[in-house]
């Protein structure tokens, strides 16, 4: 059989710290432990590997000599691997005190049902442009997860829990009114029976702990608004063995400044001048895929709607693309030159229109130069007083 590289099982780098080993050490002799495995072989051989590894690498000596000559050179010395679960708890005992606050008797207490973890939420809101081409997001957040040290038994390393001294470990306690006896769920043990008096200082007595935690997702494109992605077991952990929960991110669009989208579908406002809805253009239209070309056709009106076909959202599963539709509007314009002003005004007169006689803006100009020339010359006289006050006294 080939033996797998201690460093490997252990998922550390060469150089990794006593600090590290432990630590990776600890999560897969929680996650392999035969008391969250029942009966399953294939757990029992990782938590056994996982141990060989770390009894190894743990120990200077063994280390170096793993490092120089792998393992034929361990072999040579004289070290075994263990042979099961039982001989890693018995031939590694202290450790074991160390790690999980157990050693080799005593592990296997009353087992409590065993119960699923709860479901988790994530709201991960991304792009429209995300949208059409997917996207991979980092989602950070807290998980509750069984402690580690103590394995979500609250108590210190190498301490149990004692009896409760109020109700002597029944959990209930008699109250007595008159005549009356009544049982009530024990004040100071909450019905537990026994009391932590040396929480573990990990989890502060929880037998919890809540971690941050960092996972990547790949959201693919075309997600809708609400759309849940299901991660499985990447919930909170299961109490007693059970499993866990799932994530589920649930994705959001942003609002986009240009378009608005309907299902596959984006639409977006096109605004054209009153000459090119006239006579008819080709104009240029930003479209999620970069800047593309719409052709106005003569006689456009405002509110007439032009698709830029394969232009909207990829559709979830695949087989081709939504549209985008631009919704034109046809712009008046506000500013004339005398020479457009009178094509403009032949023009309504060839069309037999009446149209405003007083030019309105000529005459809102002249108002506005002689304010300004106005308001020039009140500048010009508040200023020069002050500039002369702020000359300095002659010397004598
Ligand atoms: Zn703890
Ligand atoms: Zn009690």
């Amino acid at each position: 059989m080939v033996k797998r590289d201690y460093y490997e099982i252990l998922d550390v780098s060469r150089d990794a710290s006593e600090d590290e080993l432990k630590k990776n050490y600890r999560r897969l002799a929680l996650k392999y432990h035969p008391d969250r495995n029942p009966d399953d072989p294939k757990a029992e051989e990782k938590f056994k590997e996982a141990a060989e590894a770390y009894d190894v690498l743990n120990d200077p000596e063994k280390r170096s000599l793993y490092d120089r000559y792998g393992h034929d050179g361990l072999q040579g010395a004289g070290f075994q691997g263990f042979g099961g679960a039982e001989d890693v708890f018995s031939s590694f005992g202290s450790i074991f005190e160390e790690l999980f606050g157990f050693g080799g008797s005593g592990r296997r207490g009353g087992r409590t049902a065993a119960r699923a973890g709860a479901d988790l939420r994530y709201d991960a809101q991304i792009t429209l442009e995300e949208v059409v081409s997917g996207t991979e997001k980092m989602l950070e957040f807290d998980k509750t997860e069984t402690c580690i040290q103590c394995l979500g038994k609250r108590t210190a390393p190498g301490t149990q829990p004692t009896t409760c001294g109020t109700c002597g470990g029944i959990g209930q306690v008699e109250r007595r009114q008159g005549f009356f006896a009544m049982r009530t769920t024990c004040p100071h043990c909450r019905g537990q029976g026994v009391v932590i008096t040396d929480p573990c200082p990990e989890c502060r007595g929880l037998g919890l702990v809540q971690t941050p935690k960092k996972l990547s997702v790949k959201i693919p494109p075309g997600m809708d608004e609400n759309a849940r992605l299901r991660l499985t077991g990447e919930g909170e952990e299961g109490t007693h063995g059970g499993p866990p929960g799932d994530l589920y991110v649930v994705v959001h669009v942003a609002p986009h400044d240009i378009f608005e989208r309907d299902g596959v579908n984006v639409h977006c406002e096109v605004t054209i001048s009153f000459s090119q809805a006239a006579l008819g253009a080709d104009v240029e239209v930003p479209s999620l895929y970069g800047p593309k070309t719409l052709t106005i056709p003569r006689g456009t009106q405002t509110r007439d709607t032009l698709t830029l076909r394969g232009c909207g959202v990829p559709h979830v599963r695949g087989g081709g693309r939504g549209d985008q539709i631009a919704h034109v509007v046809v712009r008046t314009p506000t500013r004339l030159t005398e020479r457009q002003e009178e094509l403009l005004r032949e023009f309504a007169s060839l069309s037999g229109e009446t149209a405003s006689v007083t030019q309105r803006s000529s005459l809102f100009t002249r108002i506005a130069r002689a304010a300004a020339r106005l308001w020039h010359a009140l500048t010009l006289s508040v200023a020069l007083p002050v500039q002369r006050l702020g000359q300095a006294p002659p010397r004598p």
